[in-house]
């Protein structure tokens, strides 16, 4: 059987990250969650202060502080799940803060941040054997993956998804500002001039609105098993 790469992309909060983290588990690939990068650039941003009050952000600044800046991934012994490391340190739960998801979008536009993680995400596909789920990894990071999957649903059922989620961990978690911060993403995701999220010609679409995750689950085996027998 081929080793492949899989590029997931799609709207914030649609599920992309569980259908990506289960397939590359069942089949045995690596998974990155390329959301999770741009989250602990913005993190580090937060942490140096180059967000002013109004939330205009620093960006000779932050151009300065990337050199400085590592993330890499290391597995959890017990969950054997990716935990994000921003220079050694352990962030997974502080980059998934509301704080953290109302700056990553601003972050994400700056072409220099977007072209120092592109080319470390090529560098980890480069062996294939890859899931990777993001905004732009089918149109840019890897416009030669063999399955190309969009996910989206409505903007009410992501952000009830995310307020469970955080509800679940014991994060604080409030509705009305969860969907306004989906909205507002996608509004900057899609309207950016770098990389802005779109679907790429030749990706599948996966509308999961109405999708227990296990329908999803077995929808996106079916298309795996496809691709790596073609
Ligand atoms: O996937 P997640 O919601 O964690 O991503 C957080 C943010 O990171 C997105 O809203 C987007 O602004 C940015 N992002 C991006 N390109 C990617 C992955 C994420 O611009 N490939």
């Amino acid at each position: 059987m081929k080793r492949i790469i899989v590029a997931i992309d799609g709207h914030s909060s649609c599920g992309k990250s569980t259908m990506a983290k289960r397939l590359a588990k069942e089949v045995g690939y690596v998974y990155v969650d390329t959301g999770a990068m741009y989250r602990a650039v913005a993190l580090a941003a937060l942490r140096a202060g180059l967000f002013d009050a109004d939330g205009h952000l620093d960006a000779e600044a932050l151009e300065r502080l990337m050199d400085g800046v590592t993330i890499n991934f290391r597995l959890d012994p017990e969950t054997h799940l990716p935990i994000t490391c921003l220079n050694g340190e352990d962030v997974e739960r502080d980059i998934r803060t509301l704080e953290v998801s109302s700056r990553v979008s601003q972050v994400a536009a700056l072409p220099f941040v977007r072209r120092a993680l592109t080319a470390q995400q090529q560098a980890m596909g480069r062996e294939r054997g890859i899931v990777m789920d993001g905004r732009d990894i089918a149109t840019v990071v890897f416009p030669d993956a063999e399955l190309k999957v969009f996910v989206t649903a409505s903007a009410e059922v992501r952000a009830q998804r995310r307020y469970d989620e955080l509800q679940a961990k014991g994060m604080p978690a409030d509705y009305a500002d969860i969907l306004r911060n989906v909205q507002e993403r996608d509004y900057i995701d899609s309207h950016r001039e770098v990389a802005p999220l779109r679907q790429a010609p030749d990706a599948l679409l996966l509308d999961n609105s109405h999708l227990t995750p296990d329908d999803q689950q077995q929808w996106l085996r079916q298309r795996f098993d496809e691709a790596t027998q073609a």
